[in-house]
């Protein structure tokens, strides 16, 4: 029998509303944007992105979650993995009693047909879907249409004979499931890049052709199985996590169909090179907003809000330090006091970080005059969470006057 999956919902959206609201709800948020994005305290200022905070895809795979929850009460949850990249709302998820199959503590769990399982937002692979079905666990589906409609790109490009070449980060559940797409296909490719410099390697391999050996020992981890540089280079279609800086992804798709115009010619460009634009809207909204609010308000520092895991936040994070002075803090607690604060260093050049390394550091807040604090929140942070970070901020500025 086919599993019973459930991609719409659970027909409980009203029941769990108060209880999402209750955990993620900001009526200080809601009276910031109220007031034009602005929030004044004394001697400080903060201007909050007109974009932040849960995307369209993140609310809904929450809200599923909560149904879930509520509608098997009587039956094992579990979560493949995180649902999100945010530990607050996992932790909110584990207190309900869902269970993480990621957590060690599973490791020996058989799943069986009466347990349920739901899918994360940035989905699961082709062979985790599989594995899951076969037994015969019913299924909450929440992954956004924003990566179904990567993976139909990428399963297209797969039976047409073509490469997907992935701007993205080769460990994160989103690209790796993006990936599998491309195997449902018995000949189906993929390859994985995650910057500027990797892609400029890889197209100096289309425009020069040979180097089979540097390039596997560079690019084997990040490849389809069975790999060949030279046949699996012929025929490319681009694809990215939706989470990736926009400018950066272009700029990759466009040394791509430079290299494959270099080796190949005009005329054969359309048959050997595919793209299209796969960052989502909600990423690019939130990416719009920041740059809109670093043009408009002159600021002493920009904070940006979100776990040190989630891709999107390092890019709104990525793109703030090149203008201001930025930390990016998974959360209020970052904020240790008026002179301390614990962040993920950014690097600012536009390359998002490879690691989450957090740092403390200090002098972060100015300690007189007036204080301009830029704020915004990656796709996976809750209001309340944003609501946190202003109300500490503007205890550590203090009431004092903007004189002072
Ligand atoms: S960031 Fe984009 S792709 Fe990811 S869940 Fe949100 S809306 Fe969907």
């Amino acid at each position: 029998m086919p599993p019973l999956i459930f991609r719409k919902g659970l027909d409980l959206k009203e029941a769990v509303a108060d209880r999402l609201a209750a955990d993620y709800h900001s009526a200080l948020v809601d009276e910031v944007k109220a007031a034009d994005y602005t929030y004044r305290s004394g001697r400080l200022t903060v201007h909050l992105a007109r974009e932040f905070g849960f995307c369209y895809g993140v609310d809904r795979a929450v809200d599923y979650a909560y149904q879930a929850r509520s509608r098997f009460a009587e039956r094992r949850v579990f979560l493949t993995g995180e649902i999100i990249h945010n530990p607050h709302v996992n932790d909110k998820l584990r207190a309900a009693g869902v269970r993480f199959l990621s957590d060690a503590a599973e490791r020996e769990t058989v799943l069986g047909p009466d347990d349920v399982v739901i899918l994360p937002a940035f989905g699961v692979t082709v062979g985790e879907m599989g594995r899951l079905a076969d037994r015969g666990c019913t299924l909450v589906d929440t992954t956004c249409g924003s990566v179904l409609n990567v993976w139909k790109n990428v399963a297209r490009y797969a039976q047409d004979g073509f490469t997907a070449v992935i701007h993205g980060k080769v460990h994160h559940e989103e690209t790796r499931a993006t990936a599998s797409q491309a195997l449902k296909v018995p000949d189906g490719r993929y390859l994985v890049v995650f910057d500027k410099a990797e892609a400029g390697a890889v197209c100096d391999v289309i425009r020069r052709g040979g180097g089979r050996d540097a390039f596997l020992a560079r690019f084997g981890h990040a490849a389809s199985e069975g790999f060949d540089p030279e046949r699996d280079l012929a025929r490319i279609g681009l694809a990215n996590q939706t989470t990736m800086l926009m400018s950066e992804s272009l700029e990759i798709g466009e040394m791509f169909r430079q290299a494959m115009l270099e080796r190949y010619g005009e005329s054969e460009l359309p048959l050997r090179f595919r793209a299209f634009d796969t960052i989502c809207s909600a990423t690019q909204e939130r990416q719009d907003a920041v740059v809109a609010l670093l043009d408009r308000h002159p600021l002493d520092l920009m904070l940006v809000v979100g776990g040190y895991n989630s891709s999107n936040t390092c890019n709104l994070a990525n793109i703030c330090a090149a203008r201001v002075p930025t930390y990016h803090i998974a959360d209020p607690d970052g904020l240790v006091s008026a002179n301390g604060i614990r962040h993920r260093p950014v690097t600012g050049d536009g390359v998002p970080g490879r690691t989450a390394r957090e740092a403390t550091s200090t002098g972060w807040l100015p300690v007189a005059g007036t204080v301009r604090v830029g704020l915004t929140a990656g796709a996976s942070t809750p209001n309340n969470i944003v609501g946190q970070v202003i109300e500490r901020l503007a205890r550590f500025a203090g009431a004092g006057s903007p004189q002072s």
